[in-house]
């Protein structure tokens, strides 16, 4: 799954949740969640990067983007859903910048093993979730905002 539309669902998981920290725990949830399911992926690494780094861009101005439109009292909250949705991805720059992953390998394993389902048929399911998830988002912290 991309890390952006991790990053999109773990703000509404965030808004959801009572705190930060059962926010960050959910985000997690949500991460592992959306990597289970069938999603964009299994292309050789020379075609992700440009749009892993792409994609990564995208997450951290919707993380700004999300940070601002969001009134100060939800906004711990929702930066904890964020976060927790999109750690478990730190795993790829991680290899790529440092050349290991910042988590133990069961860790890692684990992270694989989930994610068994992907195609490269299903970027369009991913902009199709991306732009859907950012709709209702808008829609939740406009009203927030009222
Ligand atoms: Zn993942």
């Amino acid at each position: 799954m991309l890390v952006t539309n991790h990053v999109l669902t773990g703000a509404l998981v965030g808004l959801a949740c009572p705190g930060p920290v059962s926010a960050f725990v959910a985000g997690v949830a949500s991460h592992v969640a959306l990597d289970v399911v069938p999603h964009w992926g299994d292309r050789p690494i020379d075609e992700v990067m440009p749009i892993a780094v792409a994609d990564g861009l995208a997450g951290l101005t919707a993380i700004a983007v999300v940070w601002r439109r969001t009134p100060a009292r939800w906004r711990l909250r929702v930066l904890a859903g964020m976060a927790g949705a999109s750690v478990p991805d730190l795993d790829k720059p991680g290899q790529v910048v440092l050349g290991a992953s910042p988590f133990p390998r069961a860790v890692d394993d684990l992270h694989a093993r989930i994610q068994t389902r992907e195609s490269a048929d299903r970027m369009p399911q991913e902009i199709v979730v991306g732009l859907g998830t950012a709709a209702v988002l808008a829609v939740v912290l406009r009203r927030l905002r009222a």
